[in-house]
């Protein structure tokens, strides 16, 4: 099948010429990009927004970010023109509280199942070209990412995955920042490496792992990037 062979094209080539090859290839208008406005989303969003523009950036606001996060989302929204779509739980953080308790100590799993995954899951349907900033080097959980796959959603609608920067180090990202003079998150100044909701983002404990420091080391993925299935092709 053609997305066989562009997946496996895909592998060799540059984020330029990849994604050139992705958009020759899919010309759906139905493009977003899921972004947590850390380096690598920004990455993604410095290229795609001058090849799609208009492209939907979906940002997952849980409501539990740090305010640094809100601020440079807010900032980089305006000086970049995003067309940024905040995308919410059902229930406020007080709702939530309220009725469950601090899930984010008792059961984090349930607590990213409501305000991370349920909310991504509603807003991805209309998508035919879902992007993300996602890494191999990342997670022993992202190790066999390939840039593109053909992912199925719960209700069995399928789409393209796009992971870009799969075959990029954390070396070749700061790079691409520093060149390409773009802003980033002040809490990397303070030696974050992965930067998620406040109550579950701490220092890394092991500078080898980035994400050694999400949810103190019990578990590796919020579920947005586990909850869809890899298609057959
Ligand atoms: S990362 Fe933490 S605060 Fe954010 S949704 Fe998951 S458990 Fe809740």
């Amino acid at each position: 099948m053609e997305v066989d062979r562009l997946a496996d094209a895909l592998e060799s080539l540059g984020l330029e010429h990849a994604l050139d090859a992705v958009l020759t290839a899919n010309q759906s208008t139905q493009v977003c990009l899921t972004s947590s406005f850390q380096a690598e989303d920004m990455v993604v969003a410095h290229v795609l927004r001058k090849q799609v523009p208009g492209v939907r950036v979906l940002f997952l606001d849980t409501g539990y970010h740090f305010a640094q996060t809100y601020e440079y989302r807010d900032r980089m929204t305006q000086q970049w023109s995003l067309n940024l779509v905040n995308v919410v739980p059902e229930q406020t953080v007080a709702e939530q509280e309220s009725a469950f308790g601090i899930l984010y100590r008792s059961e984090p799993t349930r607590c990213c199942q409501l305000r991370k995954v349920e909310p991504l899951m509603r807003v991805l349907e209309p998508f035919d070209i879902w992007f993300t900033g996602l890494r191999r080097e990342q997670s022993p959980t992202r190790k066999n990412l390939k840039k593109l796959e053909l992912h199925r959603l719960p209700t069995g609608k399928t789409l393209w995955k796009v992971s870009l920067l799969a075959d990029w180090n954390w070396e070749q990202v700061w790079q691409y920042v520093n060149a390409n003079e773009i802003p980033s998150l002040p809490q990397y100044d303070e030696g974050y490496l992965s930067i998620g909701c406040q109550p579950c983002t701490a220092l890394p404990s092991n500078p080898n792992n980035p994400r050694s420091g999400r949810w103190g080391g019990t578990k590796l993925e919020c579920g947005i990037h586990t909850f869809s299935t890899r298609a057959e092709r």
